[in-house]
Order: structure tokens, then C-alpha cells, then sequence
């Protein structure tokens, strides 16, 4: 892209801190950047949104709301430089305009809900320290679950993605009944809904704006999950099917056991709006970044897409 120096890594995923030093980098480099901190999180690290474009259209792009799904970061990290290029250099992006996009919608992106759980499991929190022994002794009641590789939830053993106040008692009723009773590296409800900053940063944040759509970034399983219960939002269906054909992924309904208080839910339940997790990727979590490339190359429609259509 260009002869300009890249700044996005691709290759290695982002501590909090090189987040935050990525962008500011954007931000001197492509200064009609807006951002935002929306939240903090637990352990008090800044919850940031970064807004392209100045349109009315409004949607909202996130990721890494479950720490072992961090590679969703360097998605929408590079995204957002990508299409800054394009938009610098008056080009296309997914053979749109940048500009016209640009004109036309305003893209939010948080590029990171989870920054502490993130910290985690990229090996940023020293084994021995006093946080990370916070971590150990909830993961050592689950046995079962590789640590910290399979921590998804936030510093307090939270499932930040069953925090959303939509049927959030059977969410709980359903985890529960798994054994997730209790803090958690993944499947604990929590005590209440929104009860995590985390959660509530991204609640209050949605409630401020009117978008038209919302990303929720996942790995993995290549699959697009597009429904809340009985909710039909005009055009949904049609979205979906597009951003599979662009994509490559399936178009699924949500498995039952994870089909409650997730912040697609509650989006689709709140506004009867077209809202998508997708579970990028296939294998294990956290995903190799050697599969970034094909990730983004497989994603990149979507998300051009989704700020347009
Ligand atoms: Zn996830």
C-alpha cells in the first residue's frame, strides 16, 4: 500500500501499551481521526474508540470483548489504517470510494473491550505478580480450562460477552447449570448485567450514538451469527448473506447455550437493527497470528460493507 512505513503490526498481537502507542501514531499520522475513551476497564486501562468519517451513517465496529479472541484487534487496527490510506490517497477500499464512505457514515471502532483479560493472556501480566495470582487461583476451580490460554473474561472472571441485558437470567440459569457459578476464565455471567466497566462502557457508548449496525468481532469458526430470538430486523437476513458471500463464512443462528446476553443481543433486542458477531478464524484460541492475512483478506469486505450497505 503505498511507499508509506505501515504502522498496524500484523504480526504479533498488541499489548495494551503498543495500542496505545498505535494510536497515537494514526492520530499524528492521519489527524481527522477521532478518538474517544469511552470506559476504563477493572484494572483502569482506557477503553478507546476511534471514529472514521464524518457521515450520519453510523455503525460500530468492536473486538476482543473475550481475551483469547485478540487477533480480532489487529483486524480492526489494521482496517482502520487501511482505510485511511485509501482515504488520503483518494482511492478505493473493497472497490468503494473511501471518500465517499468517509462523506457518508461515521465508523466507530473499539479496537479493544478487554484490555485487562488481553494484558493476560498475550503474557503481559508476570507470573508470580500479584495480578497474575488473582488470575491463577479463580482459573485453578476450573481445571479444565488451559490458563491462561483459554481466559476469555475480564480481571474480575467475568464473561464480558453474557454481561448484555437481554434474557440475561437464562444466560445465567444456562451457565450456571454448566458449572460456570462462579468468577470464571470464561461462561460466568456475573452477579448482575452490566455490573462490569467493560460491559457498561460499550452499553452506554451504543446508547449515546444511533447506529444502524453493529461488528462484534469473534474467534473463531468462519461463521456469522445474526439472530436474537424471535427478532427479525428489516434487511438482517439480507446483510448476513452478503457478508457470507464476501466472507467466505456461514450464516448461522446462534447456538442455543450462547444465545442470551450478548452485546449482539441486546443490540438486535434494544433497536430491531441488523447486529453480527463474527466468530473469525478456525482452530483453537487464542488463534495463530500466522493467520492474520487470510483473517483480514476474508474479512475486509465486511467491513467495508457494513458502513455502507
Ligand atoms: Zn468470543
Amino acid at each position: 500500500m503505498g511507499n508509506n512505513e505501515q504502522i498496524v503490526n500484523t504480526k504479533e498481537p498488541y499489548t495494551y501499551e503498543h495500542l496505545q502507542e498505535d494510536l497515537k501514531k494514526l492520530k499524528d499520522k492521519y489527524s481527522f481521526l477521532q478518538i474517544e475513551t469511552i470506559g476504563e476497564s477493572v484494572q483502569k486501562r482506557a477503553i478507546q474508540s476511534v471514529r472514521i468519517g464524518t457521515g450520519q451513517n453510523e455503525v460500530m465496529y468492536s473486538a476482543s470483548i473475550h481475551a483469547n479472541e485478540y487477533i480480532t484487534t489487529n483486524v480492526l487496527m489494521k482496517f482502520i489504517e487501511d482505510f485511511c490510506d485509501a482515504y488520503i490517497r483518494d482511492d478505493d477500499i473493497f472497490e468503494h470510494s473511501a471518500k465517499m464512505i468517509f462523506n457518508t457514515s461515521s465508523i466507530y471502532i473499539v479496537p479493544l473491550l478487554n484490555p485487562d483479560g488481553v494484558e493476560l493472556v498475550t503474557k503481559n501480566i508476570k507470573e508470580g505478580s500479584q495480578d497474575y495470582m488473582h488470575y491463577k487461583q479463580i482459573a485453578e476451580q476450573f481445571p479444565n480450562i488451559s490458563f491462561p490460554d483459554g481466559w476469555k473474561a475480564n480481571f474480575n472472571g467475568v464473561d464480558l460477552n453474557l454481561q448484555f441485558p437481554a434474557n440475561w437470567n437464562e444466560a445465567r440459569e444456562i451457565k450456571f447449570a454448566q458449572g460456570f457459578n462462579k468468577p470464571a476464565p470464561r461462561d460466568f455471567v456475573g452477579f448482575g448485567p452490566l455490573t462490569e466497566p467493560e460491559a457498561l462502557a460499550i452499553y452506554n457508548f451504543t446508547l449515546k450514538h444511533n447506529f444502524r449496525l453493529i461488528l462484534a468481532y469473534h474467534t473463531q469458526g468462519e461463521v456469522i451469527f445474526w439472530k436474537y430470538a424471535n427478532y427479525l430486523p428489516k434487511e438482517s437476513e439480507e446483510i448476513g448473506k452478503t457478508f457470507s458471500k464476501v466472507s467466505g463464512y456461514d450464516l448461522s443462528a446462534t447456538p442455543p447455550e450462547s444465545a442470551n446476553a450478548g452485546l449482539k443481543d441486546w443490540f438486535i433486542q434494544q433497536y430491531n437493527k441488523p447486529g453480527y458477531t463474527i466468530e473469525a478464524g478456525l482452530g483453537t484460541n487464542p488463534l495463530s497470528m500466522a493467520q492474520f492475512n487470510k483473517i483480514y483478506s476474508d474479512n475486509i469486505g465486511i467491513l467495508v460493507l457494513g458502513s455502507i450497505i
